[in-house]
């Protein structure tokens, strides 16, 4: 694979790993009991830090995934659903530590929104950008 010379590419080689854009790479995650655990294939280190209500008060980072590029490994059972407003989107959590590791989006309604906090090799290597949830209407267009 070829990488450009951007800051992405650059972090990206300091922590050793590289992301082909093309076949994406599988990253592990869960919340914090362990209960629920997943899979989610990214093809690029863009994240999104969201302003909503919700998003604010969990710290949630957003990365938007394809249902294809999304497995639920384990916890099922263990996952609760939270709607407001809405009611479009369904923030899941696990009911035994109360750990939002994903949504099935508004935006994204056939896909899901994993938060970057629960992956296990941490969120330092994603480049997060500002999203205006708390404008939702006028912010969504921004997302690919
Ligand atoms: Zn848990």
């Amino acid at each position: 694979m070829t990488l450009t010379l951007d800051r992405r590419s650059t972090k990206t080689e300091e922590r050793g790993k590289s992301m082909d854009s093309s076949e994406g790479q599988w990253f592990d995650g869960g919340c914090h009991c362990g209960k629920v655990r997943f899979q989610v294939r990214l093809y690029s280190e863009s994240a999104l830090a969201c302003n909503c209500s919700i998003c604010a008060k969990k710290g949630f980072i957003n990365l938007i995934a394809a249902a294809e590029d999304f497995r639920l490994l384990a916890g099922e059972d263990h996952l609760s659903t939270y709607r407001f407003n809405t009611g479009k989107a369904e923030h899941r959590f696990c009911t035994t530590c109360g750990i939002h590791p994903f949504t099935r989006p508004r935006s994204h309604p056939d896909g899901y929104d994993i938060n970057a906090r629960c992956l296990d090799a941490g969120f330092e290597f994603l480049s997060i950008t500002p999203f205006d949830g708390q404008n939702w209407e006028e912010s969504v267009g921004s997302i690919t």
